[in-house]
């Protein structure tokens, strides 16, 4: 791939692209917001959740609620902060009442977060919670209690990663041993950033090609969008 700022430039096309995204026509029609995902584009460490939810519709960016907060104090406790490091989600919209995501829309979506994964080039792919581990993982049925804490070399699309599924961190709200596991597994996320990138897979004899986006009109880019990476 392209240097740090091509690859940013080439992602806030993805984030354009995404940001009048009409492939659920419910989720279209009731977001206020599409939530790319924020911080920095050619981050070490990318985390992804589910889906936004109430406050990151409103506000554009993910994890800024209560699961949020959480996020920012587990990150602080390891010496990370926000703009230190990738977060987005398996949705870019909120799904209505905070329902699950629906298979068909994640399938729907999984291409964006594919495309962020291969341009921000994280080392370490953090996953919370069940919906984005078994996403990344390809594997629908071992889930995430069986999961958390083991970290392992997976390619992902053009990119080999260490992926590290941990509990989401709305599940570690209201429970104390469930925060403890949360913590513990966290504190793990230093030794993986340290260590060396896994070794990337051959590059594809062919390039494959993907089809240019039809860019429908040109918007004005959202003022609470701009500069989120
Ligand atoms: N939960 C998520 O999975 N993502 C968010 O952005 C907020 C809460």
């Amino acid at each position: 791939m392209g240097s740090a700022a091509e690859r940013r430039e080439e992602l806030k096309a993805v984030w354009r692209q995404a940001s009048s995204c009409t492939r659920c026509p419910q989720l279209a029609s009731t977001r206020k917001t599409v939530v790319f995902g924020s911080g920095n584009a050619d981050a070490d460490l990318m985390f992804v959740g589910e889906a936004p939810g109430r406050s990151e519709d409103e506000q554009g960016v993910p994890f800024v609620g209560q699961a949020g907060r959480l996020l920012e104090k587990l990150l602080g406790e390891i010496g990370l902060e926000r703009a230190d490091v990738f977060i987005a989600n398996v949705l870019k919209c909120r799904p209505p009442g905070n329902r699950d995501p629906l298979p068909q829309e994640i399938d729907a979506c999984q291409d964006y977060l594919f495309r962020q994964l291969e341009l921000i080039e994280p080392r370490v792919v953090c996953t919370l919670g069940n919906f984005s581990t078994k996403l990344l993982r390809a594997d629908p049925a071992t889930g995430i209690t069986r999961l958390h804490g083991r970290e392992e070399v997976r390619t992902i699309g053009p990119r080999a990663v260490r992926l590290y599924p941990i509990f989401h961190p709305a599940a570690a709200l209201y429970t104390p041993k469930m925060l403890e596991v949360l913590r513990a597994d966290f504190a793990r996320l230093p030794e993986l950033l340290a260590l060396e990138p896994p070794p990337q897979p051959e590059p594809a004899e062919e390039e494959l090609v993907v089809p240019e986006p039809e860019i429908v009109a040109a918007e004005p880019e959202p003022a609470a969008q701009l500069g989120l990476f």
